[in-house]
């Protein structure tokens, strides 16, 4: 049996279509899944920040998309994310992308009656970087971000 090692490449092999994948890469995905409960627990390679991967023909392969490629048969918007909290998960119904992280939080906001339609003061539209709060605001992650690095910055210079 092959093992799914990890690559000796940074760069992903950009996977669109099921038949992206190729068959080995295929079998290296189904060879390293461990069954719990309603998930499947990657038992192979992850890259630094722990994200998994397969390295094959010197090619690097994200995991993530591989499942959602298989389970949903089209191309994630985004990035892929495994969003059912069980640490190491990639079964593909516990994927999300973009789309629907963007639609839960549209929907999320509906239900605390808030309006996800407008834009923050900078001009960012809450449906795509809008995070609804209890209390009924919007708070911007596009403009916590910036602020972030503005801090990380300002703290930089008067060190
Ligand atoms: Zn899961
Ligand atoms: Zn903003």
């Amino acid at each position: 049996m092959t093992t799914a090692t990890r690559p000796n490449t940074r760069r992903y092999r950009p996977l669109r279509t099921r038949a992206d994948i190729p068959t080995d890469v295929e079998w290296l995905f189904r060879d390293h899944l461990h069954r719990r409960d309603g998930h499947r627990i990657w038992t192979g390679a992850t890259d630094t920040s722990g994200t998994p991967v397969i390295g094959h023909d010197y090619a690097k392969f994200s995991v993530l998309r591989i499942s959602w490629l298989l389970h949903r048969g089209t191309e994630p918007a985004g990035t892929v994310l495994s969003a059912c909290g069980v640490r190491g998960c990639v079964n593909g119904a516990c994927l999300t992308d973009a789309g629907d992280r963007r639609r839960e939080r549209i929907m999320h906001a509906a239900l605390l009656g808030i309006d996800m339609t407008g834009t923050c003061s900078a001009g960012h539209p809450h449906a795509d970087y809008g995070r609804p709060r209890t209390n009924g605001r919007v708070e911007c992650t596009a403009c916590d971000n910036a602020r972030r690095r503005e801090t990380r910055a300002a703290r930089k210079a008067v060190a």
